[in-house]
């Protein structure tokens, strides 16, 4: 009986684990098409200047459009890309289009930014820089309108080869975020010696506010420090009018999530700016 249940158990786990590993296989093929026939897309959400509640920045966030027309978001492959090494072409691939995108938002908002996630193994390509300003060049965008976001745990991989990559970056003028910040456990001296301009507070934060004490100790705490460190704050994940209040109350600078507007299709976000008061700059217009 015992042994009959035993045997049972072991099949099962057989069989899960060579479904996974076909899956994983059908995902590679899957990211390797896409590549070649180039089906990632840049989605952009607005990061909001809380005290006027304009546009700064929008986010470019990674969209693998299936031949479908089916979306799927950065959490079903991006650790796949990093072990196939595609990363760095579907990267490349973002860094294009949404340089052309900012490009041309800015004939109409001239001050808009463009911030951009960069995953350890784009940070430390050699020729990065050398993407970036050409890129840059060719739409005749200052290194300004440009913020690159590493995530807080991907940094501490290696601090030190992560800060040389950092200062190269912030030294040519790209303003650097540290992403989903509050879960990779970098110590305060080793973040005091960063070039950093921004800390993008974790939305794991934003989901204790405002019922859980704690969650509101730690975001202040965070802004407190932030400031007496000439870093500003963009809180990630506000979801609701009460969090936004309290963030609001503590002087938190920056704000994004799906209470302000989600990731959305460059046509999409085109008409959210264009909405009243959405728009960091009165929009230019041609004289008729
Ligand atoms: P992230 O950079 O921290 O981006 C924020 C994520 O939270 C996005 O998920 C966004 O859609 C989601 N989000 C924003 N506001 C809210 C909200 O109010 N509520 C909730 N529940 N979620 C919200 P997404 O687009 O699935 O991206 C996941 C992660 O994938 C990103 O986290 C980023 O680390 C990574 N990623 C995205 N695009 C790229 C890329 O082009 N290159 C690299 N290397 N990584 C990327
Ligand atoms: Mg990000
Ligand atoms: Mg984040
Ligand atoms: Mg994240």
């Amino acid at each position: 009986e015992a042994k009959s249940a035993g045997r049972g158990h072991f099949r099962f786990y057989y069989t899960e684990l060579s479904v996974r590993n076909r899956h994983k296989l059908t995902l590679k093929n899957n990211l390797h098409r896409a590549v070649d026939a180039n089906a990632f897309d840049a989605w952009y959400q607005p990061i909001i200047d809380i005290r006027t509640g304009k546009v700064v920045y929008v986010e470019a966030l990674m969209r693998l459009i299936h031949p479908d027309g089916t979306v799927t978001t950065p959490g079903h492959f991006l650790q796949t890309l990093e072990e196939t090494g595609l990363i760095s072409r579907s990267g490349q691939m973002m860094l294009e289009q949404a340089c052309s995108t900012l490009a041309s938002w800015r004939t109409l908002f001239p001050e808009l930014r463009l911030s951009l996630n960069l995953s350890v193994n784009q940070l430390w390509q050699a020729d990065l820089i050398d993407q970036l300003e050409q890129m840059l060049a060719q739409h005749h965008l200052p290194a300004s309108a440009l913020m690159l976001e590493v995530t807080e745990g991907s940094m501490m991989t290696d601090i030190v080869k992560t800060e040389q990559f950092l200062e190269a970056l912030h030294g040519r003028g790209f303003e650097i975020a540290i992403d989903d910040f509050g879960t990779g456990y970098s110590s305060l001296s080793r973040l005091r010696s960063l070039p950093v301009n921004k800390l993008k507070v974790d939305k794991s934060f934003m989901d204790g506010i405002p019922r859980d004490r704690k969650s509101m100790e730690m975001v202040r705490a965070i802004l407190q420090m932030a400031t007496s460190l000439d870093l500003e704050v963009v809180a990630e994940g506000i979801e609701t009018e009460d969090q936004l209040q309290v963030l609001a109350e503590a002087d938190c600078h920056f704000g994004q999530g799906f209470l302000f507007a989600r990731p959305m299709s460059s046509e999409d976000l085109l008409t959210y700016l264009s909405l009243p008061g959405k728009e960091q700059t009165t929009p230019y217009r041609p004289m008729a």
